[in-house]
């Protein structure tokens, strides 16, 4: 059977996409060997776009942006979806209603890894719409049972930072690195037994070996998730 085609909402930003493209076709490449790699159509967005609305909280706007580009892939001949970061996932529900494939929440084989190690408590990094609104840490609490902490004002308002003014545009800072690690380290004395790097660039900036409890890196769990899936046999 030919692996099913996986549609990828990218470009949010392009430096995490080439990521998940990376991730998946490794992935690929690892289960089926020689020279396979994965069927997959990409529509990557002007991430200068995507801000903007995000920023000026013009979220109807984006969804309707999110929903022509799943129709794309949709069109394209893609067999499900994934929306390539954590923040736009405030625009599944409404993205998956739009389309008849189904959409990968990122949110879902995170947290199934999470429990499967038996953690519980968790610790969430991500944009200030991540961390502080409810579509993301609401559906860990409420569909997986987790109990998520996130970092203070002052340490979001840090993290948020970094990610626009740093990572989405390829900038790894070593200082960003060290203050990344400070704000973990502050999760894990509130009680956090594990950590979500629940933004697809956070993994670009800090990884195992910069906390003292495991990572779970949303981009690598997503583009994981996204092979089992287009190998599946069924
Ligand atoms: N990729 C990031 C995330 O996973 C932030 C960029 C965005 O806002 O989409 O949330």
């Amino acid at each position: 059977m030919p692996q099913k085609i996986i549609g990828l909402l990218g470009g949010m930003s392009w430096e995490s996409s080439a990521e998940y493209y990376r991730i998946i076709n490794q992935a690929v490449r690892a289960r089926l060997g020689g020279l396979a790699s994965a069927r997959c159509l990409m529509w990557s967005f002007d991430f200068a776009e995507i801000e903007a609305l995000q920023h000026a909280g013009k979220w109807d706007e984006a969804t309707a942006l999110l929903i022509e580009a799943a129709r794309r892939l949709e069109r394209g001949g893609a067999d499900f979806a994934l929306i390539c970061t954590n923040t736009m996932h405030r625009m599944a529900d409404a993205v998956q209603a739009a389309v008849a494939i189904p959409l990968l929440h990122i949110a879902d084989p995170t947290a199934e890894r999470i429990k499967a190690q038996g953690f519980r408590r968790v610790g969430l990094l991500g944009t200030a719409f991540t961390m502080e609104q409810d579509f993301y840490k609401g559906r860990l609490a409420a569909r997986h049972g987790l109990e998520v902490l996130v970092p203070d004002a002052a340490d979001r308002a840090l993290v948020h930072r970094v990610i626009y003014e740093e990572l989405v545009q390829g900038r790894v800072e070593e200082a960003s690195r060290q203050a990344y690690r400070a704000v973990m380290a502050r999760l894990v004395a509130a009680g956090a037994e594990a950590i979500i790097l629940g933004c697809t660039e956070i993994m670009l900036l800090v990884g195992e070996g910069d906390a003292s409890v495991p990572l779970f890196d949303t981009t690598a769990i997503h583009a994981e998730a996204a092979v089992e899936r287009a190998l599946a046999g069924d």
